[in-house]
This record gives structure tokens, sequence and C-alpha cells, in this order.
């Protein structure tokens, strides 16, 4: 629910527009005392300039001027997004009655006669600004709420220690692929890894630095792998990347480009310098694949072969 404040004319800022003095200063009389600030133009280009260089809530605008009139402004005004929205209320005299159809076409939302019943002028403009704020205010709050949902989007999607991909994002991407290979047979590839020895980092150095130590790793295979590529947290120390339209061979290039560089990396820490390795299983969707987890069970066992064959390798089931 938006909260209603009070109404504070001196928070408006009003353009009055007339080529003749006479109303301009009338309008001054009436409404300056009330708090609104106002500003005036006599005539439609100045109205435009003054509209660009200030902030303007509400505009009162003679119908008939010379040169420019007020249906020109009117038209001008709205054909640009950054003062559309700008209320335009129209100024008459009761022998102009016809324009009055053409201003609503052109946006103005209403008309006022001259002369001008003091009490008439004030529910209008304060109606209207009322309104604007309204409009304004769910503006800003339908912003905020897209704002937020996609804050909320990421967390959702993101694991809270590494920021990369959660599983159940990563799942996602991969049913995703995994139904796009099975309708068009384009190639898809997994890689699985796992940090080698990973508990003993936290027995000699603690849980703090075994943090410090995935989040340097996984920032270093993510920077390794293509933009295209989906990269996450599949649990604990162990990572997943689904390589849309890559083949077994070129997945494995990547699996041990991965590995490489992770040996070969010293990860500093609050404790002293760690090295650490990798073994990775690579595995390719075959047209027997029924499923995702077909692929991934698949990856699984050759991590497994390559902790078998002594860690820091790369294998391919
Ligand atoms: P292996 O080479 O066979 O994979 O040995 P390993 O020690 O890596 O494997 P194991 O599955 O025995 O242990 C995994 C370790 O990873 C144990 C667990 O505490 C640690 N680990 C998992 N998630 C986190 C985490 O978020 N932070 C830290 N610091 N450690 C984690
Ligand atoms: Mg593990
Ligand atoms: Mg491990």
């Amino acid at each position: 629910m938006l909260k209603q404040e009070p109404f504070k004319p001196e928070n408006y800022y009003i353009l009055a527009v007339d080529d003749i003095s006479t109303n301009l200063k009338l309008l001054r009389l009436i409404l300056e005392p009330i708090g609104y600030n106002i500003t005036f133009a006599k005539s439609g280009h100045q109205a435009i300039e003054k509209v660009k260089v200030s902030k303007q809530d509400l505009i009162l605008l003679d119908l008939m001027m010379p040169e420019m009139n007020g249906l020109e402004v009117c038209k001008q005004l709205k054909s640009d997004p950054e003062y559309a929205n700008i209320p335009i209320i129209f100024i008459t005299a009761s022998n102009e009655q016809e324009h009055i159809v053409k201003a609503f076409e052109l946006g103005a939302v209403d008309y006022i006669n001259k002369p001008f019943k003091r009490a008439e002028l004030f529910a209008r403009i304060r109606n209207h600004l009322l309104l604007k704020h309204t409009i304004d205010k769910l503006k800003s709050t339908q912003i905020e709420l897209k704002n937020a949902l996609a804050e909320v989007q990421k967390i959702a999607n993101t694991d809270p220690l590494t920021k990369v991909l959660n599983r159940r994002c990563l799942f996602n991407f991969g049913y995703q692929e995994f139904n796009r290979v099975s309708k068009y047979g384009k190639a898809l590839s997994i890689l699985l890894m796992d940090l080698d020895n990973f508990k003993k980092i936290n027995d000699n150095y603690g849980h703090q630095v075994g943090d410090q130590a995935l989040c340097t790793v996984v920032k270093s295979i993510k920077n390794t792998i293509r933009n295209v590529d989906f990269f996450g947290r599949y649990g604990g120390e162990e990572f997943m990347t689904i390589l849309p339209e890559t083949n077994v061979e070129k997945a494995f290039i990547l699996a041990e480009q991965i590995r490489k560089m992770v040996s070969s990396n010293i990860i500093k820490t609050d404790k002293g310098s760690i090295l650490l390795t990798i073994s990775i299983g690579v595995s390719t969707y075959s047209a027997k694949d029924q499923s995702l987890d077909d692929i991934i069970s698949r990856a699984d066992k050759a991590v497994y072969q390559a902790k078998q064959q002594g860690r820091n390798k790369s294998c391919i089931i």
C-alpha cells in the first residue's frame, strides 16, 4: 500500500505560461501565497526552455499565444519522453472550446476557463499534482521491486562462498542443454572436478584457509573456461562445467588445461602458500543417454578412475 503523505504545495514546481503579463501576475497572486514554487514563461519557446533547465511538476499553459501556441508546446513536450509525463492544464477562454478536444488528444490532463475561479484552480492543480505524485511513486516502487527480484534471483542461483552458480542453477542449465542436444543432436560435454586431498588442507590449515583456497581455485578455473560454458559448485570441493556444443576431444583438452593450471598455481592464504591438484572426469552426450544424470554418472565414474590412478589426472568415460 502506498502511504498517503500530507500534501505540501512547497514541494511542487509549477510553470505558468501566458503571453499576457496580467494573467501571469494574477496566477502569481493566487498561487504563491499557498506555497507553490512558480516560474513564468511569456511564450511557447520560453516555456520549452524553462522545462529543459528546471524541474517542473505541472504546467499551466495558455492555449492562444502568438508564434507558438499552447497546442504546439504541448505536442513538443509530449513527444519527448523526458518531459512527456509532466501534467499540462490548459488555460482557455470560453470562445476556445473547440480546441479543448485537440488539447486532450495531444495529452493535456485538464483545462481551466478564464476568468479563473480560485477554488476550481486550486482543486484541479492539487488533484493533478497528487495524481502525478502517485504515478511517480508507483513507477519507482515498480523499479525497486524489479531490482529486488533480480537480486533474489541472483542469490537463489549463486553459491554463497565461491559466488559461482550453485548446484540447483547448474542443473537447470544442464537440463536445458540436455533437451537441446537430444532434440537437435549437437554435442554436449561435462567436466566433473574434485580437488585432491582437500580434507588435508582443512586439517593442516583450518577450515577458513580451506575456504580461501576454494575461492581462489574457483576464480582461476572460471578464468580458464569460455563465457558460454556453465561453471558451478556441484558440492563441497567438487565443481562441474557444462560445455555446450563441445565434443569429447575439445572437452578433454579443456580438462587438461584446467588440471595443469590448478597444479601450477600457488595459492596464497593467510597461513602461507598452498599447492592443490584436481582430478577431472570428462563425459559427453551419446544418443543412448536418457537424461543429464546419465552423462553426469559417467563423469563421476571418470573422476573415480582419476583418483584410482593417483589423482591430478583427467579421465574420459
Ligand atoms: P580426494 O582426493 O579423494 O577427493 O580427497 P578429499 O580429501 O578431497 O575428499 P573427501 O571427500 O574425503 O573430503 C572432502 C573435503 O572437502 C572434506 C570437507 O571438509 C572439505 N570441504 C567441502 N566443502 C568445503 C568448504 O566449503 N570449505 C572447506 N574449507 N572445506 C570443504
Ligand atoms: Mg569430493
Ligand atoms: Mg576431493
